[in-house]
């Protein structure tokens, strides 16, 4: 520390004050956008889970390094070197006005603290450095149009290290040149990172704390209209930019632009038009030019590519700042359909709804035939213990007379009490995937009507989709009567666990049906994977059917989606850069001849890519002594 003069003090002291009051300034504009946004319940539960996943992902940087393990260990390293370096700077603050707070604070050991400083002072340099080599030299990496204002960022920061260095061991400058150098450099900063995507260090946290720990966790809208006493409280989704919430709002602001959503988006990756990071930039220019009366679609994301969207939740599931696409992809997707009535992408499925209840236009009576021809059960209130719910594609689709088989054969084989329901309405999941929010809401009221009258403690179900909506998106619906859901994986990992189904050791060779010892691969489907986070069950009952399993690329939390979600399946595949055709490029690639699916949807996505498709229970079925 150096003398400082009386001018220097006052000089630091305006210029101090003239940073905060631009600073004020500035963010209170931003924070205007942000509050100006509609209300967002429940943004606040949760205090306990909220602290552990700020340490997790905000402190320990978990999330960032994850996704890009050497980006992210180097962005990791320059956050860890601002947290050490607020440390220094508040105290530096101080010195003009004889209040240096870490020497007296930490006394003899401040040495301690100032090498270790000093080591992170070199790494966010070399890190800087490195970040800024992949952005703009390794241009395989990070394609997109250079951006000078990172350059300027990068720049300052290194100077901030160099300097900071400098001024405590090489003395290259003298220090009063460095003290001020390293100082203004600090005091423009919070301005420039305000007006660039470098904001994120502000509101990446926030959004982080903020986000719903769980995918596409989008509140269900408020249709009981004539309980709305003004008409304007009737929101029906993103129709324009002041629908928009303020976590939403928040989340356009937050963006770091690193596209990691968009790199492992199928979509985009299929060369499609959508591109999430590409909607939450337009979300975020709309915002800072006042655009509030703007619509949603059109100004944030095209009616083309929000059609492209198959809910896999990719994008969300990746983000490093906690920014919630499911909240842009719902709402334009609600408002399409509810409010503005155009564009929709699954005209077929709403018509097939809408005649018959299930999207394939099937009769009621092909799955009472179904479960004649199979025996299956009917649930008995009071003396059954698991619902068995088929879902559309197991009642309609004859190609999945087999699996249904499998699944029945292996629950009587293990004892396990089960029936199935003498009606069966779609569980609603594509209808709110596509917007069509009335319809879910109406299918979920009736067949929790269902679930209350008989009395349903446990469901299980061979759809990840269903499993998904009964699990989360049905609570409103069923009172106070809580239901175990499981995924069929689940329930025969758990009675292969128990001894209740005894796996034998395959004879090897594909020749052998299902059940010869094959090299074969899994497909991960998102809505059980991502969604659900069921990795290990499929897996491991694969293993002890006897089994080695070859992972695609692209497996577990990073799965690539089949196409099928958000009713995709029930739509004509056409044009050239499909999603299923990406996906089987990726399976054929495991030089596998058998794929194992445990979605329907999947299934239907991905047969033919290899030789043999079979569902996981079909799999264990074969195995069972
Ligand atoms: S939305 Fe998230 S993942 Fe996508 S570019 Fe922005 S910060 Fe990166
Ligand atoms: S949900 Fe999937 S398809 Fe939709 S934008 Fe995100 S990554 Fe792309």
């Amino acid at each position: 520390m150096h003398d400082f003069t009386s001018f220097e003090t006052i000089l630091f002291s305006v210029l101090l004050i003239a940073a905060v009051a631009a600073f004020i300034i500035s963010a209170a504009r931003q924070v205007r956008i942000i509050t100006a946004g509609r209300p967002d319940p429940g943004r606040f539960d949760d205090i306990g889970r909220r602290i552990g996943r700020f340490v997790r992902e905000v402190l320990a940087q978990v999330r960032v390094i994850g996704g890009r393990p050497v980006a992210g260990t180097l962005h990791a390293l320059v956050f860890f070197a601002f947290l050490l370096f607020a440390l220094e700077t508040s105290s530096m603050f101080g010195e003009p006005f004889g209040l240096a707070w870490l020497p007296a604070v930490f006394g003899s050991t401040l040495g301690v603290l100032r090498v270790i400083v000093h080591v992170f002072a070199v790494l966010c340099t070399l890190a800087i450095l490195g970040l800024a080599f992949r952005r703009f030299v390794l241009v395989r990496y990070s394609p997109d149009p250079k951006s000078y204002e990172s350059g300027l960022v990068a720049l300052l920061i290194v100077v901030l290290m160099l300097t900071y260095i400098d001024l405590n061991t090489t003395h290259l400058l003298s220090a009063r040149l460095n003290w001020w150098l390293h100082v203004v450099i600090i005091l423009s900063f919070p301005l420039i990172i305000l007006h660039s995507k470098h904001r994120h260090i502000f509101l990446a946290p926030i959004a982080v704390f903020l986000r719903r720990d769980r995918l596409w966790d989008v509140p269900p809208l408020n249709l009981d209209f004539e309980a709305v006493e003004d008409e304007d409280e009737i929101i029906l989704g993103l129709e324009t930019m002041t629908a928009v919430p303020w976590k939403l709002r928040l989340d356009f602001l937050a963006c770091v632009e690193c596209k990691r959503c968009t790199d492992n988006c199928p979509a985009a990756q299929a060369g499609q038009e959508l591109r999430p990071a590409d909607f939450i930039k337009a979300g975020q220019k709309a915002l800072l030019a006042g655009s509030e009366e703007e619509p949603v679609i059109g100004t944030v994301i095209s009616e083309t590519a929000l059609g492209q969207c198959t809910t896999c939740m990719a994008c969300e599931n990746i983000c490093p700042v906690g920014i919630e696409h499911s909240q842009l992809l719902a709402g334009a997707k609600f408002a399409q359909t509810l409010a503005l009535g155009t564009g929709g992408v699954a005209t077929e499925f709403f018509k097939a709804m809408n005649n018959t209840g299930n999207p394939f236009s099937a009769s009621p009576q092909d799955r009472s035939d179904l479960i004649a021809a199979l025996e299956i059960p009917y649930y008995e209130s009071g003396s059954t213990d698991y619902l068995l719910w088929l879902g559309c594609v197991w009642s309609y689709n004859p190609d999945f007379r087999s699996t249904v088989e499998a699944t029945v054969a292996l629950m009587k084989k293990a004892g396990v009490s089960f029936g199935v329901l003498r009606t069966e309405g779609c569980s609603g999941h594509h209808s709110r995937r596509q917007g069509e929010e009335m319809q879910f809401q109406m299918l979920a009221g009736e067949n929790c009507g269902q679930f209350i009258e008989q009395g349903v403690k446990r469901i299980v179900t061979g759809c990840p989709h269903c499993v998904n909506t009964f699990r989360h998106e049905y609570a409103s619906f069923l009172a106070d009567q809580e239901i175990a859901v499981l995924h069929h994986s689940e329930l025969f990992a758990r009675l292969v666990d128990d001894g209740s189904l005894r796996l034998k050791a395959p004879p090897s060779g594909n020749d052998s049906g299902a059940a010869g010892s094959r090299r074969l691969t899994y497909h991960d489907p998102c809505y059980l994977g991502r969604y659900e986070g069921v990795f290990s069950q499929p897996r491991a009952l694969i293993r002890a059917a006897g089994h080695t399993l070859v992972e695609a690329q692209q497996n577990r939390a990073r799965s690539y989606c089949c196409g099928g979600g958000a009713a995709g399946f029930t739509l004509e595949a056409e044009g050239e850069n499909r999603v299923d055709q990406e996906r089987k490029r990726h399976l054929e690639a495991t030089g596998t001849d058998t794929l194992v699916t445990s979605c329907p949807e999947c299934r239907m996505m991905l047969a033919g890519t290899l030789e043999e498709t079979f569902d996981i229970a079909e799999i264990v079925l074969a195995a069972v002594e």
